[in-house]
Formats: C-alpha cells, sequence, structure tokens
C-alpha cells in the first residue's frame, strides 16, 4: 500500500525535474501525471514511456470571434488537448464550462488516455472545452460558437484521428452541430466517413442506441462487479448523489431501478434529502423545468453539511473535478466512494478516504461506460449499421466487467489501492504496445 501521508512524491519527481515541470501540488494536470507515474512505475514502464506519458502530444489553444444576440462580438477561448495516440485516434470529450483552463483540459485529456487503455478501447486520449458558461448563452448563440469552433480545429480533428464527444455542458445537439460544420469543411469526404469525427450524436443523425445513458449504465455494471467484495449488494444500497446532470440523473434512475435508494442529492443550486428514497425521474422533472434540485417538494431541503454527512453506502460525485477536499472527505459517512465524475477527490481528500477505510471506485473504470458506447457508435458509424438497444447493452456489460477484473487482478498484483491499480493495468496496455512499435525513428 501506498503510504497515506506520502502518495506519490517519489516516482514522478526526477521525471517532473527532467523535464523542468515546477511541481505545483494545487495543480490538477501535476496530480494526475504524479499519480500516473507511480502507477507507470509499478507497471514496470521503461524512462522513455514514462516521459512521453507525462506531457500531451499536441496542445491546441484557439480564440475565434462570435456573434452574439445582441449584434456585438464576443471573443472565446477554447481548447484541444491531445494526450497519447499509441492505442488508436485521440478520444475525449468537449466541454462548456466558466471554469475550462488548459491545465484541466490537460490533466482531462490524461485521464482519458488511461480509460480508454483501461477499456481496451482502441483509442488514446485527448480533451477540448470552450471558457463559456452555457446557461448564459442562447440557443442560437450556442450554435454559431459550436461551428466557429469546430472550424477552428477542424484541421486538427477527423473520423480516424481525433473524435470528440460530449463532455460538462455539452450534448448531442452540440454534437450533431459538430458533425455538421466538419462535414461542410471537409466536402472531400465521404457522408459516411464524416459521421464518425464526433460521437454522442442524436440517434437519428448517426448516434448509438444507449449513448446518453451509458456513463451511468457502465458505473451501475462496476458496482454489480465491485460491490459483493464490499459486502454490499446494489438492491439493498441507499446512495447520494453530487450532480444531477446527465451521468448524476442515470445513475440514479438505473441504480433505483435495480432496488437501490437515493436518499440525497448536491447541486449548484441547493440539497435535499429523504431517508425513505427519492424518485429520481420525479426528481429529473424538477430539475428540468427549474434548472436544479433546489425546491424539490419530494425531499426536504438540507444544507451542504449535511448532505456530506448523510449516511449512506455509496457516495457517488457526478459533477466537477476536486470536489472532495481532506475536510469534506472527513465527514463523508460512506462504506464507498464511487466516482462518477472525473478526478472528482483531491489527493489530500484520497488520503483522508483511505485513512477512514473507505473504499474509492475510481472514476477511469466507474465512468468508462460514456466512452465505451462511443467507441460502439464509431464503429456503427464506420461500418454503417446500427446495433439493437440489447446488443449495445450486452456488448458494455462484458466491457465493464472485463475492466473491472483487470483492474481488480492489478491489484492483487501490485498490492496497491484500486485507483493505482487501475492507472497501472492501463499502462501495461500503453508500455506494451511501445514496446511493439519502437519510437520513431
Ligand atoms: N466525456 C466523456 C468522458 O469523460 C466521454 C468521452 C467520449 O465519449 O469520448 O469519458
Amino acid at each position: 500500500m501506498n503510504d497515506a501521508s506520502q502518495p506519490h512524491r517519489p516516482a514522478s519527481e526526477p521525471i517532473f525535474e527532467e523535464l523542468g515541470i515546477v511541481r505545483d501540488g494545487s495543480n490538477l494536470f501535476h496530480q494526475t501525471v504524479d499519480h500516473v507515474l507511480v502507477a507507470a512505475d509499478l507497471a514496470g514502464l521503461k524512462h522513455h514511456q514514462r516521459i512521453i506519458l507525462a506531457e500531451p502530444k499536441n496542445e491546441i489553444m484557439v480564440h475565434f470571434p462570435v456573434l452574439m444576440d445582441d449584434g456585438h462580438h464576443r471573443l472565446f477561448k477554447g481548447y484541444r488537448v491531445q494526450h497519447n495516440n499509441a492505442l488508436g485516434p485521440y478520444k475525449g470529450g468537449i466541454r462548456y464550462h466558466s471554469r475550462v483552463s488548459l491545465d484541466d483540459v490537460k490533466a482531462l485529456a490524461v485521464l482519458m488516455t488511461m480509460k480508454c487503455s483501461l477499456a481496451r478501447l482502441p483509442f488514446g486520449g485527448a480533451k477540448g472545452g470552450v471558457k463559456l458558461n452555457p446557461r448564459e448563452l442562447s440557443e442560437d448563440e450556442l450554435r454559431r460558437v459550436t461551428r466557429r469552433f469546430c472550424s477552428a480545429i477542424s484541421h486538427q480533428i477527423g473520423p480516424h484521428y481525433d473524435i470528440p464527444a460530449p463532455d460538462v455542458g455539452t450534448d448531442a445537439q452540440i454534437m450533431a452541430w459538430f458533425a455538421d460544420t466538419y462535414a461542410q469543411m471537409t466536402p472531400e469526404l465521404s457522408r459516411q466517413d464524416v459521421q464518425g469525427v464526433v460521437t454522442g450524436k442524436p440517434v437519428a443523425f448517426g448516434g448509438s442506441v444507449g449513448r446518453e445513458k451509458a456513463t451511468g449504465q457502465g458505473l451501475v455494471e462496476v458496482l454489480a462487479a465491485m460491490l459483493p467484495e464490499l459486502g454490499l449488494e446494489i438492491s439493498k444500497i441507499a446512495f447520494s448523489l453530487i450532480g444531477f446532470g446527465n451521468v448524476g440523473s442515470w445513475t440514479g434512475r438505473l441504480l433505483c431501478e435495480r432496488g437501490a435508494r437515493l436518499v440525497a442529492v448536491l447541486d449548484h443550486t441547493g440539497a435535499v434529502r429523504e431517508d425513505r428514497g427519492i424518485d429520481p425521474r420525479h426528481l429529473d422533472e424538477h430539475v428540468r423545468r427549474h434548472g436544479g434540485v433546489v425546491n424539490y417538494s419530494g425531499a426536504t431541503a438540507i444544507d451542504e453539511a449535511e448532505f456530506y454527512a448523510t449516511p449512506v453506502d455509496a457516495f457517488i460525485p457526478a459533477a466537477l473535478e476536486q470536489m472532495i477536499d481532506a475536510e469534506k472527505a472527513s465527514r463523508i459517512a460512506a462504506s464507498v466512494v464511487v466516482e462518477a465524475a472525473n478526478a472528482p477527490t483531491t489527493p489530500e481528500g484520497d488520503a483522508v478516504l483511505l485513512q477512514r477505510g473507505i473504499e474509492v471506485l475510481p472514476a477511469i473504470l466507474c465512468n468508462a461506460g460514456g466512452v465505451t458506447v462511443s467507441y460502439f457508435e464509431w464503429v456503427q458509424n464506420r461500418s454503417a449499421t446500427s446495433w439493437s438497444a440489447a446488443e449495445v447493452d450486452e456488448a458494455l456489460r462484458l466491457h465493464m466487467q472485463a475492466a473491472a477484473t483487470r483492474t481488480r487482478e492489478a491489484r492483487a498484483r501490485y498490492d496497491c489501492d484500486l485507483r493505482t491499480a487501475a492507472f497501472a493495468a492501463a499502462c501495461e496496455r500503453i508500455g506494451e504496445v511501445y514496446d511493439l512499435r519502437g519510437v520513431f525513428p
């Protein structure tokens, strides 16, 4: 086991020094690379493989003007970070959020490399974003931003090179505008070829059935595989959620369909609790109408402190990064933290959970269902076929079970926590491929 007070320093420091990276403990990119390097060490990756993973291959930053509804032009900042493509085309979402920053996008791109490798998908890792608050823009403005951003990066993406998808603040409609814009800009490509440039599209426009619920559904499959060793059963657990967007609401709905009980939800508008169980469909209707959980009549309003202290079996953060710091981790009253969001736990929070004996199921395992069904969508686009809901469900179940088994086996092999094990299982495959390919020239 790693020493909780000194989580990951030794393995990464020589590489950071060599690359001239001044390590900042509060920087999400540094924290992420730090942890990946610990795992890469365990998995026996060679020096050149470890330095490759410590930096993204390409960091693209663009500024572009967009006409707003009131007639003035606003300049937007967009990013696409392509971390690694040893296993296949770059893959990862595009987020629209007011706090998008280069370092965060870099960290999320690293996590995509790890996630795709752990799930054994033929993809590398990337991430993108535009710094904006989608709630403040009209639909027309969002469409113009999306088209202009796509055109700004159109030479750096492609159905065989880098395939974006939805993430926080983006959805199937935005992917449809994105795919259409890319098609207009690449008349030399066939219609069929062009469709696979993004995944998470509407089903009528080349999307896959089951993509919208895929992240939540994958998480439920991971829980089905991992809970029994913790002495828990899905049908009997009580759980709480941070975030009730796509991932949170689908996770809530699918877990409740399996008999679990949703007792508390926190989002950017407030928190609610009902120990007899909240109906996630009902709450979803409320959130769609009112923009958040605040004033939901089916549960009692509580404050943030009570939300964290609410006793549950599974505590599921499904919102943004870095929400669970040491202080919040010290208050969580759960047996297991299930990371639906990317990087929701700070290293300090992680150390506290470890000390308190609270198991953490890591994000690159728990939320790999989204990109897995993105892969199915891309396969369907490339082969001009469409799978049935039952085919998608079954293939997703098998992929998630295999990823869970791989993570558990790596934990036994390396005698480490599950997060390190998931990274190590991901690194093993990347190391194997670099051994076979070598480094050009
Ligand atoms: N944005 C999702 C993630 O973080 C999905 C990415 C994809 O489907 O490419 O995993």
